[in-house]
């Protein structure tokens, strides 16, 4: 693979891991395949020099990323000290949730959010890469650490989740390249694909149909709403919004689409998709979120009808 000039943050990065020999890598809460990909393309890699490299998150892993090489290693708290902590794919340190308390401020933070805080000692923050993992694939190499077949897959998964399967509008034909390297070293791209992507369990397909009962549209805005009830009746086990959220996205003619998920700690989670031209970072952050311009979260404390109605006020005053 080519290997980019070395930049000064680079530089350090490679010596903070060089020097380490415990290393605690740790990403975001409810994680999607940027943050599952990320975390085992780094920690896959650094463990093979040897190192000890504990891979951390709030929750499990979900159930369309358990076939990725290594998922069994990660872990919901860390079992042990560390002399250096990367978080990846988080743009606050809320994201982690609490799979740091107790440790320090993170060394590393690498991260593709426009929202992200700059919270580490080193950030490695670019928001024109597609993912988290697009600027691990490019800096491994840089920071003498191997893309093995398992490293890669873990990559490639990162990709292809974040950018909808090469479909979002920051796709170049450079990610495609990186894509198809990522394929050279043996990551099977149509099984990736499938399995991360494509393929879902019936609960979670039901739990799809609980919320496209009840999609409503206002003005340019389309929402709809899983309650806890949604989900006990259609047996999903996971706290996210199994995907709707993309779903939604695609209905023509809508500006933004809006899923709001009520979480077992009482909050709501909020997911904002826009068309192009609409910056919903910006209406997540004044939420206490954040993300991309045409994805973003939030977590909101309330009960589902007041947050539902300051949301949809709020997205529909910023979009006349
Ligand atoms: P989601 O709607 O959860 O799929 O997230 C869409 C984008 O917004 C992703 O890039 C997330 O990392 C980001 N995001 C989601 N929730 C939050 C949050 N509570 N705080 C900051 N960023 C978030
Ligand atoms: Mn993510
Ligand atoms: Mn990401």
């Amino acid at each position: 693979m080519q290997v980019p000039m070395a930049d000064p943050i680079n530089t350090e990065i490679r010596l903070r891991i060089m020097n380490a020999q415990r290393i605690l890598v740790v990403s975001h809460v409810r994680p999607d395949g940027d943050a599952i990909g990320s975390l085992l393309g780094l920690g896959l890699a650094i463990q093979t020099s040897g190192k000890l490299v504990e891979m951390v998150l709030d929750d499990t892993v979900p159930a369309n990323l358990r076939h990725l090489p290594g998922y069994q290693q990660v872990s919901q708290r860390p079992k042990d000290t560390c002399d250096l902590i990367v978080t990846l794919d988080c743009s606050d340190l809320k994201r982690v949730g609490k799979a740091l308390n107790g440790y320090n401020v993170p060394d590393v933070n690498i991260d593709h959010h426009p929202t992200n805080l700059n919270f580490g000692k080193i950030n490695l923050v670019d928001p024109s890469a597609v993912a988290t993992a697009e600027i691990l694939t490019r800096s491994l190499p840089e920071w003498d650490l191997p893309i093995t077949k398992d490293v890669a897959s873990a990559l490639l998964t990162a990709l292809v989740t974040d950018t909808l399967g090469f479909r979002t509008s920051n796709v170049t034909s450079k990610v495609m390249r990186m894509a198809a390297d990522l394929m050279d070293v043996g990551a099977d791209l149509p099984d990736i694909y499938g399995k991360s992507l494509i393929q879902r369990s019936f609960e979670a397909t039901r739990f799809w149909g609980a919320g496209l009962t009840q999609l409503q549209r206002e003005g340019p805005v389309v929402w709809s709403i899983l309650t806890t009830q949604d989900r006990k009746a259609s047996g999903y086990s996971g706290n996210d919004d199994a995907d709707l959220i993309n779903v939604l996205s695609a209905i023509k003619d809508a500006m933004v689409a809006i899923v709001f998920v009520e979480q077992s700690n009482g909050n709501i989670k909020v997911s904002w998709r826009a068309q192009p031209g609409v910056d919903v970072a910006q209406i997540a952050s004044s939420f206490g979120g954040g993300g991309h311009t045409a994805a973003a979260g939030a977590e909101i404390q309330g009960t589902l009808d007041d947050v539902r109605s300051r949301v949809i006020g709020k997205t529909r005053d910023f979009l006349v």
